[in-house]
């Protein structure tokens, strides 16, 4: 059967999810986690580490390990996203050559979805490990509130890790369908979903296999990293008071400190009390060795940062507007993300909502669970599953003054599309620009640019007289298309698209094709290792079945060459495995295999004379 993955590519955490048996499950990675850290770094000898492996060595080599690339996905150099990133993350970003934002990586520059890729390729391993069988086909989750370029990047990404992107679904949606996943379910319902570097909710009429999201809203810079940093502040503040000696620019003790507020945190969604054992935190110049010791209480974390929590609160607020419901009007409320096992979370979204949320549904899980159901559904085209989602912003034009001209609105159900028509507005014009922009301003310039679209080749004519309609899409993927007609000849007009971010279609298959090279040598570096492996315990039998070899033969001719040989065949072997060459490793295997009958045949021809 064609196995299609779920996968819930997170800020701070991936999961992976396919349906077994009718069922959708988790696999788990390598060390049987089920979810993987969204963490991609270089080793010094240049060896790509992926997730567990990225974050164990994170403090000692901070520069070099990527984290909440998410945060980058889509963005353009000259955002507020990418400055904000820029400042606190240990990592160095530079200018793309299209506007884009990429990252350095000793003395290597790649681009955001290339980080995203090798964090999916890692994911794809994981299953086809599992399944025992490739795969080449993804559902991704992405938040609710991703605009076009962000999910266009993501499609990227996939494409470059080898995953074909059947489908883009939200993250809240994919929650619902996985809550609500043959149950025959009709009720109303939130999710919320705090993670580790966004906030999303989404109201869900649920009724009859039919999920429709009737809004959504969210924060994709509001998420545990602000907790994190929250933490950080005071521990920093703490420290300084008591030792005097500002340590913010030790980056080493930074990101030491930012593993220690994490995990502080964590630890007080379950105790009221935690310490935060910091030995040789910071060196002085003089020599001098700081260390720090703090206790911090659920009381402080609270004081900390309950103005998030409020304003996640809000943010529910406004979704609940947009959707014309009050509380009362839901019957339930999920909760998905790490960050919603805490404590004042919990408390927060139960009295706003009036309800106590769900607990039937696992937060780290839930989304990839969802990815894998939809995908299931697009495999076998269920027909008993349909997904409705909205698009999370309005789509529009720039128009003269700079004004932002809405064509769809925010919260209209996709797919869907919307027409509008150009005149010229010069004698014999022969294009028109078309600046594509998402957002919910009114200024222009205050919304994401999405493309500069150039209508080419018009009919020379006085001005006025030529009108061309152009036709915007928005695909259940979420992704913006643009496409035009000359309304007097009916013409298809050309239009093309000037890239504002991300990467073009030849960096695109470049890209694809160092990420199959490179997955093709680790195959084979895997081959040669498991050759390895074998080779090793294939000479260990050979060495312990020696002795009694000798013995049996001891004596004759035959024993001694037999014997010898058997030696030769080992320490070439051997010479091998230190040279690490995998052809001759080949052959020299056949031969120790060969030794290995022989042995086995002496000692059977001596046992049988035994009996006999
Ligand atoms: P994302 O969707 O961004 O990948 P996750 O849903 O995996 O993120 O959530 C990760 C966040 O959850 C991190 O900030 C982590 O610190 C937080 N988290 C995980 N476990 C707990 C816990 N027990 N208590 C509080 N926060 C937690
Ligand atoms: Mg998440």
């Amino acid at each position: 059967m064609d196995h299609v993955v779920g996968i819930d590519l997170g800020t701070t955490n991936t999961c992976v999810a396919i349906i077994e048996a009718g069922t959708p499950r988790v696999i788990p990675n390598k060390g049987g986690y089920a979810i993987t850290p969204s963490m991609v770094a270089i080793s010094e000898s240049g060896k790509r580490l992926v997730g567990h492996l990225a974050k164990r060595q994170v403090v000692t080599n901070p520069v070099n390990t990527i984290y909440a690339v998410k945060r980058l996905i889509g963005r353009k150099w000259n955002s507020t996203a990418g400055r904000t990133v820029a400042q606190t993350c240990p990592y160095t970003i530079v200018e793309g050559p299209h506007g884009d934002i990429r990252l350095k990586i000793r003395e290597h520059v790649y681009s955001v979805p290339e980080i995203s890729a090798f964090i999916l390729a890692e994911m794809k391993m994981i299953a086809e490990q599992y399944l025992g069988s490739p795969i080449d086909k993804a559902v991704i989750t992405v938040p609710a509130y991703f605009n076009d370029n962000q999910r266009q990047a993501t499609k990227d990404a996939g494409r470059i890790a080898g995953l074909e992107v059947i489908r883009i679904i939200n993250e809240p949606t994919a929650a619902a369908l996985a809550y609500g996943f043959g149950k025959n379910l009709e009720r109303k319902v939130a999710v919320y979903d705090l993670g580790g570097g966004t906030f999303d909710v989404s109201i869900l009429d649920i009724g009859h296999g039919v999920f429709e999201v009737i809004s959504t809203a969210g924060d994709t810079f509001l998420g545990g990293e602000n907790f994190d940093l929250r933490v950080m502040q005071y521990l920093i503040e703490t420290f300084e008071e008591d030792t005097g000696v500002a340590i913010r620019e030790d980056r080493m003790a930074m990101q030491r400190l930012k593993d220690a507020a994490e995990k502080a945190r964590c630890e007080l969604s379950n105790v009221r009390e935690t310490t935060i054992e910091l030995p040789f935190l910071h060196t002085t110049p003089s020599g001098r060795h700081l260390h720090m010791h703090e206790t911090l209480t659920v009381q402080q974390l609270e004081d900390l940062t309950e103005d998030l929590v409020d304003e996640t609160v809000k943010i529910c607020q406004r979704t609940l507007e947009s959707a014309k419901l009050e509380a009362k009007d839901l019957d339930d409320v999920v909760l998905v993300g790490g960050m919603t096992r805490m404590p004042l979370v919990q408390r927060k979204v139960a009295a706003f909502f009036g309800i106590e949320p769900c607990k039937g549904v696992h937060p780290d899980e839930v989304v990839a669970l969802g990815a894998a159901i939809q995908a299931g559904a697009l495999v076998d085209s269920t027909p008993e599953l349909l997904l409705l989602d909205v698009t999370p912003h309005s789509l529009g034009i720039m128009i003269v003054g700079g004004y932002f001209h809405r064509l769809i609105e925010q919260n209209t159900t996709i797919p869907t599309r919307a027409g509008h028509v150009f005149t010229t507005v010069r004698d014999n014009q022969t294009s028109v620009k078309i600046l594509v922009l998402q957002g919910e301003s009114d200024k222009a310039a205050e919304n994401e640019m999405l493309g500069e679209f150039i209508l080419s080749g018009l009919r020379r004519a006085p001005r006025g007289q030529v009108e061309v309609e152009v036709t915007f899409s928005i695909s259940v993927d979420g992704i913006v298309s643009v496409s035009a007609k000359d309304l007097e000849t009916g013409r298809e007009q050309s239009i093309t698209v000037t890239a504002t971010s991300g990467l073009t279609e030849d960096e695109l298959k470049d890209l694809v094709k160092q990420s199959q090279s490179y997955m093709l040598e680790l195959r084979a570096s895997e081959e040669i290792e498991r050759r390895r492996q074998q080779a090793e315990k294939l000479i260990d039998t050979i060495r312990g079945l020696f002795p009694q070899v000798q013995e049996a033969m001891s004596g004759t001719r035959f024993g001694r060459d037999a014997i010898a040989k058997a030696e030769a065949v080992v320490q070439r072997a051997e010479e091998d495995l230190a040279r690490g060459d995998a052809r001759t490793l080949l052959d020299t295997m056949q031969s120790l295999d060969r030794t290995l009958g022989m042995f086995k045949n002496v000692m059977h021809k001596k046992s049988e004379a035994a009996h006999r």
